[in-house]
């Protein structure tokens, strides 16, 4: 049951193959087996299966949405009313969220069983899930090797079939790298077209939330219930969602591909290189032409984002002092030492660090040096993908310039950890839609596992369901996405 994906299982659903109960159940039974994987920080089983039978009743009255029944599993940034919402955070370990996120609202009533909330990286900074207060998630394809990060849990599971689908979000490219660590197919939607009301704050102006599944249909299905406007969400667009699952069989004759040619040039992994020329020749058979772009602003891409975040960072993780929630030093001596030692003790030294920087470059002497000047190259690399999109439908790209690396490789070197969203962060800047989709496997040698490869696809504003239907045409001719890691068949 585990290896179906949406459709078939809400069929068998419908066709009493089995119940919304036994199938959490299942679910259930396998997140318990598989626990070293540490994708989940809560496991909410009562929670499931008194969803569950309430799905079932639905089913039986008939008439039911597509996610009715179907268990999937929130990233733990999505507050969740009455049940611990972390953020991957010490600071937010005693934190039972008052109220639901608007995105957790609307898969309740869609029907969809949560089964939990997911590991992740620290406030969703990192790109190796290796920065969470609970350790970090592994990948299901190799026990050493990260799932990737920030939304590592969430790929995790949804890999080693242990939720069907899951929530992720994006703000450099979270949905993305760990999708494509881990094999499955994530989309980060333009920026506010999913709600970010309840879903706690990273860097406010890119974080965005979205689908990780199995197929480009099942994001499909997950997108449609996640997406929509929110008044209380002031960023959010008020524009009307499309029918994505009804866009997904379009022909892609006569498609226009670009590749950015930055994309392509040093620090690419060859074997990545290959696989997705391998794509490209599938996408050509399937009627698209490939274009070569220039866009020089994405190099630039890296530091200011990496300003952005942290001044964006630096604001909002200033709520937690100790005092209204979250946690909150012994025996403090005075205000001051309440602040200071809640925060010293409650954040990691990631969290910490971008704190520092972002404050820094936010200062009264050195805002126009960093902060100032990041946001111009914002621009410039915003309009740098409006012209290139004047000229293609889509641009594709690496996800990662390498495989999932092994725990512990890059923990040492912020840097090198920054340099993994290489490909990812200049569409967050844009506000852009993209996804990442399996294209390949690298192969298994006795020095390194078998791992997932990812490519991206970016689209214009508000594209989604043109995203979904090119993955949905490459996953119709090829079965990467069908693949299930050693150990969880
Ligand atoms: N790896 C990036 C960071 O650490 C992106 C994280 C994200 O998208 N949430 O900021």
């Amino acid at each position: 049951m585990h290896t179906k994906t949406i459709k078939q299982l809400a069929e068998g659903l419908r066709a009493g193959t089995f119940s919304s109960v036994e199938l959490t159940q299942h679910f259930l039974t396998r997140i318990e087996k598989f626990h070293a994987l540490n994708a989940f920080i809560t496991v909410t089983q009562e929670h499931a299966l008194t969803a569950a039978k309430q799905a079932d009743k639905r089913l039986a009255e008939g008439n039911a949405p597509l996610l009715t029944g179907i268990p999937f599993a929130h990233k733990d940034i999505f507050c969740t009313h009455g049940i611990k919402t972390s953020c991957g955070s010490k600071m937010l370990d005693n934190f039972i969220a008052p109220y639901n996120a608007t995105v957790v609202d609307k898969l309740h009533h869609a029907g969809a069983v949560m089964l939990g909330k997911l590991n992740m990286d620290e406030f969703a900074m990192g790109s190796s899930n290796e920065n969470s207060f609970y350790g970090a998630a592994h990948n299901p394809w190799h026990e050493n090797v990260v799932p990737g990060g920030s939304s590592g849990g969430s790929a995790a599971a949804v890999a080693a079939g242990l939720a069907v689908c899951a929530t992720g979000t994006d703000t450099g490219g979270s949905i993305r790298q760990p999708a494509a660590f881990c094999g499955i197919t994530g989309l980060k939607p333009s920026y506010g077209r999913v709600s970010r009301y309840g879903m706690i704050a990273y860097a406010s102006s890119l974080d965005q939330g979205g689908p990780m599944a199995r197929s480009a249909e099942d994001a499909a299905i997950l997108l449609q219930a996640m997406a929509g406007f929110d008044e209380k969400d002031s960023t959010s667009i008020n524009e009307p969602v499309p029918d994505y699952s009804r866009h997904l069989t379009e022909s892609l004759q006569g498609l226009k591909i670009g590749l950015p040619k930055e994309f392509f040039q040093h620090g690419l992994n060859n074997q990545i290189a290959q696989d997705i020329d391998n794509a490209l020749n599938e996408y050509r058979k399937l009627g698209a032409t490939i274009i070569e772009l220039s866009m020089p602003t994405l190099t630039m891409a890296i530091p200011a984002y990496y300003v952005l975040a942290s001044a964006e960072c630096s604001s909002n993780l200033s709520r937690y002092d100790g005092v209204r929630f979250g946690h909150r030093c012994e025996h403090p001596a005075d205000l001051t030492d309440l602040y200071l030692r809640s925060r010293a003790e409650g954040f990691g030294s990631e969290v910490k660090r971008r704190i520092l920087m972002g404050t820094y470059a936010l200062s009264a002497g050195y805002y126009d040096a960093y902060y100032l000047k990041a946001q111009k190259i914002r621009r410039l690399i915003s309009d740098d993908f409006q012209h290139a999109l004047t000229q293609v439908d889509v641009i594709m790209s690496p996800v990662t310039p390498s495989h999932a690396f092994t725990l512990g490789e890059k923990t040492a070197d912020p840097v090198h950890m920054y340099l993994e969203d290489l490909y990812t962060i200049a569409i967050n800047l844009a506000g852009l839609p993209a996804m990442s989709i399996p294209i390949g496997l690298s192969a298994d040698t006795p020095e390194a596992p078998k791992l997932p490869v990812g490519l991206q696809l970016i689209g214009a504003y508000f594209s989604e369901a043109k995203l979904l239907n090119i993955a949905h045409a490459y996953q119709q001719v090829t079965n990467w996405h069908q693949l299930i890691p050693t150990g969880f068949e």
